[in-house]
């Protein structure tokens, strides 16, 4: 349930400049970074460091269209880089990208549903009924990048610029979940294509040796791409241990709740 006291219109008058610059600076990071293994590790400790700036500064500070431009420009590169160039190679089998395929789609439905339902509570909030109330519950958070009062509010995610509610929690930890999925599943392709790969166990290939990946420029990018892509799913395990330690219990006990009540009614 939210009370808004803003309008949530605040994105419309933002500058274009922000959406599109990480279309173009991901792509430059990444192709900079295929020129040895020294400044592959430079690059991706420059993002991990940028990205850390960002999260620990003053969260009002974050309210820009630059990151959750950055998460749809890093999701669409890592996508394409898949398709067209490591399927290219011809060594991933199609049963494979059809699995690659289905937790790519999910992943993006569930953050898509996550979205929508988040717009949907800040757009319907305020008429459902329930009016303005300045007295505070123990529910109520005030967000200082959307500028509105929600109840049942948990926090802000600025990489995908909306507020994350009880009603769309669900939809946040499964995007994750497949999310991370799929990066580890790409990744493990895309490494066992472009270095030497051996028989882990069964079917399952790893990679061995990727000392000569820096010598083709697809290789490498696709490499690359693939370092991006690990570092990511590091990220997206560390929001999901936080979230099992902060936020997963407070969910789990009203969904409990919520199911007792529907029993004893
Ligand atoms: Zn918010």
């Amino acid at each position: 349930m939210i009370f808004s006291t803003k309008n949530h219109e605040s994105s419309t008058g933002r500058s274009y400049k922000y959406i599109l610059a990480p279309f173009v600076i991901l792509p430059i990071m990444l192709l900079i970074a295929t020129i040895s293994r020294a400044v592959t590790i430079t690059v991706m400790v420059f993002i991990g460091m940028g990205a850390l700036y960002i999260i620990s500064r003053p969260r009002h500070r974050n309210r820009s269209p630059f990151f959750f431009s950055w998460t749809l420009s890093s999701g669409l590169y890592m996508f394409l880089m898949f398709e067209l160039v490591v399927m290219d190679f011809w060594e991933i089998t199609y049963f494979e990208n059809i699995i690659f395929l289905l937790l790519f789609a999910f992943t993006c439905h569930f953050f898509y549903k996550m979205k929508s339902t988040a717009d949907f509570e800040l757009a319907t909030g305020s008429s459902k009924g329930v009016e303005y109330s300045p007295v505070l519950t123990s529910d109520y958070h005030y967000c200082k990048i959307c500028e509105i009062e929600v109840n049942e509010g948990y926090f802000h995610s600025i990489w995908w610029d909306c507020c994350v509610l009880k009603p769309n929690y669900g939809y946040f930890l499964l995007g994750h979940i497949f999310c991370l999925a799929t990066l580890l599943f790409g990744s493990n392709l895309t490494l066992t294509t472009v270095c030497q790969p051996y028989i882990f166990y069964g079917p399952i290939l790893m990679p061995e040796d990727c000392g000569d990946v820096y010598y083709d420029c697809y290789l490498a990018l696709c490499f690359v791409t693939c370092v991006y892509s690990l570092g990511y799913a590091l990220v997206i395990c560390s929001v999901l241990l936080h979230q099992l330690l902060s936020y997963i219990p407070k969910y789990g006990a009203s969904q409990w709740k919520k199911m007792v009540h529907v029993f004893n009614v």
